[in-house]
């Protein structure tokens, strides 16, 4: 057998081959390019997982002997030592069980018309559901023993390995109800204890609707009739011709104007279930109920929008700035979403993309760049690159204890797509580091955590590029644009979108019932208040609440706007204090999943119910907003 050591020499050898000869290392992407034809070191390893397909099958049936045998563990938890045993065979079928998870879901997206990809996709996820009912009895009694009891236990020290996740999951304990209330609530579909959320009734009415409306045409840019459709309305709005933009978002919004009260009433619906599970569990508000889940302070999302609010005004100089580049006297809603800075033309390979992110990344030390460099060279298994036929859109990254992540691309040589590659190494180097730092019982972070890494390593891939391309005004134009997009959908935006989300949860609690007119008045109201006298407002704007998905998911959208802002955050801090700082910062990527979110950001120097992690972000829109301006004046002279 090879040593490591010799292993490692050779692997070093083969990244020095591919990175001196980079027309070896790149490929012209192609969408519609059979996978078999897109050469293996460009393709992640999902071998790693199982070797072939066989072995797959096994996992599978060990899974389904193990919960046979689990399952005769029921009522049989009383004392440490079962407590014990019971959790070890538990925690080593979910290792299999997350195994297997991963691999159905890279097959699938590495081509989801194959049959089989779809069938090995269909049986994890049937496996995972019989796994998640049939070992949930673990959690139910865990939640039903009594404090004295379980401390009992604890005190013993055989528990120990399971202390994080048993205090963890105890948090909530004062929330659960006598068994009948639970069976109940189970029945009408709680989801504030469902280890997954299935999809409502009301949002399936929502998406019903949608489905049920027929938008009409508009014409496009050349004066062709086209259908307006979600998908026609996303693309249009952000049409260079402002006719066809306008009559897209005017048309969609008059549309759905017409269904504002089914729209309303849906809504109303979801809202006032989740007040009802709040005051089963005997929380005062929504709110609290639901940012408990993941052990968040409401005091969070209180600072998240009193802060925006006193910094909305490079919000509101981002709308003059639009007005000014698009030469128009208003923006209206209709002129929000077209590109005000020119996009650049360039192509940069993936060899040289990687070399990009390794290099950006340089402020973190070696340790963390060696890593990176790992994963990016062609032939690690980390990465698929290029789209292939079949191939799902988009990216991500994915892992489970124990092997390396995975990252999806879809790299096709823009500027964009480096973007996206240091962002999903973001995830993934926090999940690498996460796994080395920890056991499987305390690997992973929450969803509040989740996009600080990949938004992180953003921030410091546009400085860098700032930096590189410091005598290159369009393509410095075009970074500082992406990042001014970025602060606005992702933080002003979806603050926006939280406050309404509160707002309307108040509503309900109040008793006062939900109505079209209320939601049209309470949204626009928002808009008015946080784009300023800036934005004309339309007669139809005000229902654009009424085709958002996400306010059917829950105090889900304030976790970008804090997820984007501790980025960026931390990012600074790091260039600024250097390497105590990222010290730090990777501390707080290696903590365990079962410490509170706020802890763990606070070991990192961020304190989310304060207003200066969000103010880095609104601070850097400002700064960015005066950098376009300068450019933008200093290309006017010549
Ligand atoms: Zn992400």
């Amino acid at each position: 057998m090879n040593s490591p050591r010799t292993m490692f020499f050779a692997f070093a050898v083969f990244i020095a081959i591919l990175w001196s000869n980079p027309s070896l290392a790149d490929i012209t992407p192609n969408p519609s390019e059979a996978r078999s034809r897109v050469p293996e070191i460009y393709k992640w390893d999902a071998s790693i997982i199982f070797k072939d397909e066989s072995a797959y099958n096994s996992a599978i049936k060990s899974i389904e002997a193990g919960l046979a045998k689990i399952s005769q563990r029921k009522n049989k938890l009383g004392t440490d030592t079962l407590l014990k045993s019971t959790l070890d065979e538990y925690v080593f079928l979910k290792k299999t069980m997350s195994k297997i998870g991963i691999y159905s879901e890279l097959r699938l997206a590495e081509d989801k018309n194959v049959e089989k990809n779809q069938n090995i996709h269909r049986r994890a996820q049937k496996l995972a559901n019989n796994f998640n009912s049939g070992t949930s009895f673990i959690k139910q009694a865990l939640l039903n023993m009594k404090d004295a009891e379980l401390d009992a236990m604890l005190s013993g020290g055989i528990l120990n390995e399971y202390r994080g996740y048993i205090e963890a999951l105890r948090r909530r304990k004062d929330r659960v109800l006598g068994e009948d209330a639970e069976r109940i609530l189970g029945l009408v579909g709680d989801n504030l204890f469902a280890s997954t959320w299935p999809t409502s009734d009301n949002e399936m009415i929502f998406q019903a609707i949608m489905r049920d409306i027929n938008f009409p045409k508009i014409k496009d840019e050349e004066g062709k009739e086209i259908q307006l459709s979600v998908q026609a309305y996303s693309k249009y709005r952000a049409s260079k011709d402002r006719n066809v933009r306008k009559a897209a978002v005017e048309t969609f919004l008059e549309t759905l104007r017409k269904y504002q009260n089914i729209f309303a009433a849906s809504l109303a619906a979801e809202v006032n279930r989740d007040v009802m599970f709040a005051k089963a569990r005997n929380y005062d508000r929504a709110v609290e109920a639901y940012l408990d889940i993941d052990d968040i302070d409401t005091a969070v999302m209180d600072n998240l929008i009193n802060t925006i609010h006193k910094n909305l005004k490079p919000l509101h100089r981002y709308i003059a700035l639009r007005r000014k580049l698009l030469g128009i006297d208003k923006v209206h809603l209709y002129d929000l979403y077209t590109p005000i800075i020119k996009s650049v033309d360039t192509d940069v390979p993936y060899s040289e993309g990687g070399e990009m992110v390794v290099k950006s990344l340089a402020s973190l030390g070696e340790e963390y760049t060696s890593v990176v460099a790992r994963a990016v060279t062609p032939g690690s298994g980390w990465i698929d690159v290029y789209p292939n036929e079949g191939k799902e859109s988009g990216a991500f990254s994915t892992s489970t204890w124990g092997i390396h992540p995975f990252i999806k691309l879809n790299y096709q040589n823009q500027m964009d797509d480096v973007s996206t590659l240091t962002h999903e190494l973001g995830h993934t180097m926090h999940s690498y580091l996460n796994m080395n730092a920890q056991p499987f019982v305390d690997f992973g972070y929450s969803t509040f955590t989740a996009e600080i890494a990949s938004t992180f390593n953003e921030k410091l891939l546009n400085d860098y590029l700032l930096e590189k391309y410091s005598e290159n005004d369009d393509i410095r134009l075009y970074i500082l644009g992406e990042m001014l997009e970025s602060i606005r959908t992702t933080i002003y935006r979806q603050t926006l979108f939280a406050e309404f989300e509160r707002k309307i949860h108040e509503f309900s609690e109040q008793g006062t019932p939900i109505t079209a007119e209320l939601l049209n008045k309470t949204y626009i109201g928002l808009v008015r208040k946080y784009y300023g006298p800036e934005l004309a407002i339309g007669a139809d704007d005000a229902v654009e609440w009424a085709f958002i998905p996400h306010f059917y998911y829950k105090y889900y959208v304030y976790t970008y706007a804090t997820g984007l802002s501790s980025g960026i955050a931390l990012a600074e801090m790091v260039q600024k204090e250097g390497d105590k700082a990222r010290d730090r910062y990777f501390e707080m990527l290696r903590a365990p999943s079962n410490e509170p979110p706020l802890e763990i950001l606070k070991k990192a120097g961020l304190d989310l119910t304060k207003p200066h992690v969000i103010e880095s972000a609104t601070n850097l829109m400002a700064k960015t907003i005066t950098e376009i301006e300068k450019i933008i004046r200093k290309k006017g002279k010549n």
